[in-house]
């Protein structure tokens, strides 16, 4: 499909598949050459994060636990609301763990502000971040992040995990809005 509409709105192929799975993959080796001796603990953000996080799993050749978190700032629109909202805690116990939050994209860099203040306030051996998409233009925050899959236009876009109103998740490939 070349183009798919969702509710209102209409959204054009923008990164294919394979393309995201080389990433995923890069991703995924980057990781393991840090923590090849260490059982990391990846930290999920809940719901965008569910193909890539499942992915890079099959492609995470190491030991590894998972753990996961929901938050909201994205209300259902097309930018980001900027009030970040902690819906589902961690799902597990990090002390004392090397921890690496997945992100599906950082943005505005909010919720990535947010969720790196929650973490770090636990004695943990270490906390990373990776991201597998990134906008650049619109990122506003100064923490670095320390691994990124593919940086990407000021777009707003769907698929592989990311929605609009909820829909576009299951796309298998990376959308981008079509402005009316
Ligand atoms: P930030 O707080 O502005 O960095 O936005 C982070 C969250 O907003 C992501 O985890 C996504 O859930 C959502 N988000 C940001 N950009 C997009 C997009 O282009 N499409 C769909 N969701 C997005």
């Amino acid at each position: 499909m070349a183009t798919v509409e969702l509710h209102d709105k209409r959204f054009e192929k923008f990164i294919f598949h394979d393309e995201i799975q080389q990433s995923v993959q890069r991703l995924a080796n980057t990781v393991f050459e840090i923590y090849k001796n260490e059982t990391p603990i990846f930290v999920g953000i809940l719901s965008g994060v569910v193909m890539f996080i499942s992915d890079f799993l099959k492609k995470y050749p190491g030991n590894c636990e998972v753990a996961f978190l929901q938050v909201a700032s994205y209300h259902g629109g097309t930018q980001s609301s900027g009030v970040v909202k902690l819906e589902i805690p961690l799902t597990t116990d990090i002390v004392n763990r090397h921890v690496v939050i997945l992100e599906d994209i950082v943005d505005t860099g909010n919720t990535l502000e947010y969720l790196y203040k929650m973490l770090k306030q636990k004695p943990v051996k270490s906390l990373r971040v990776v991201s597998l998409f990134f906008k650049p233009g619109v990122y506003k925050k100064s923490l670095p992040i320390d691994l990124i899959g593919l940086s990407i236009p000021n777009e707003f876009v769907v698929g592989y995990g990311l929605d609009y109103n909820g829909l576009g998740r299951n796309l298998t490939d990376l959308y981008k809005l079509i402005p009316s």
